[in-house]
């Protein structure tokens, strides 16, 4: 049994809807077992500035599934909700997106999937929800605390409190 984090995010249409959904599609099967939730964020486009805000919570979860498992669970997720990736720029709009941020204390470098999350650390958007869940987790590759990142971002995106994910 791992414990986890997981990014959750969405900028187009019923946002909030979409969020929820995603998170009742991760315990299809029993596989992933949120424990708690983050508050949800209203922030601002990381990256791609050109596109909507967005939606954001982490979920901290319990899971049987190896992290490349969990990968492919997420990425049917995406899909079943809508994501479209043809034609969309590179952290561009979507339905959803589902992030793993970490998965234990595991460090993973495969081609299709890097963990600890290899932008976690420059993001307000992931860094604020996990403040309120685990400030003091130390990063398993840099050792740095969450709330020791977050305190070095230099200019972080604007990310406000929304409220309850609600599910
Ligand atoms: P982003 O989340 O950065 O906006 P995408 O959701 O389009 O971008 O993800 C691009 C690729 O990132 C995916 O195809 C996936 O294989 C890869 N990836 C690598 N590490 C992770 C991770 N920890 N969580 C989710 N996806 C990851
Ligand atoms: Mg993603």
């Amino acid at each position: 049994m791992a414990v986890v984090y997981l990014s959750l995010g969405s900028n187009i249409g019923d946002r909030v809807g979409y969020i929820q959904q995603a998170v009742k599609l991760l315990q299809v099967g029993g596989n992933v077992n949120p424990v708690r939730f983050s508050t949800l964020y209203e922030t601002e486009p990381w990256g791609n500035k050109h596109q909507e805000w967005f939606l954001n919570a982490v979920v901290e979860a319990k899971t049987i599934l190896s992290p490349v498992e969990l990968l492919h669970h997420c990425q049917d997720i995406e899909q079943k909700l809508g994501r479209v990736r043809e034609g969309v720029p590179h952290w561009g709009q979507r339905t959803v997106d589902i992030d793993i941020l970490l998965y234990n204390n595991d460090i993973i470098d495969l081609p299709e999937l890097t963990i600890p999350h290899k932008h976690m650390h420059k993001r307000a958007f992931v860094l604020v929800p996990l403040l309120e869940l685990i400030p003091l987790f130390k990063h398993p590759v840099t050792g740095k605390t969450m709330s020791e990142l977050h305190d070095e971002l230099a200019q972080p995106e604007d990310v406000f409190l929304y409220g309850t994910i609600g599910v």
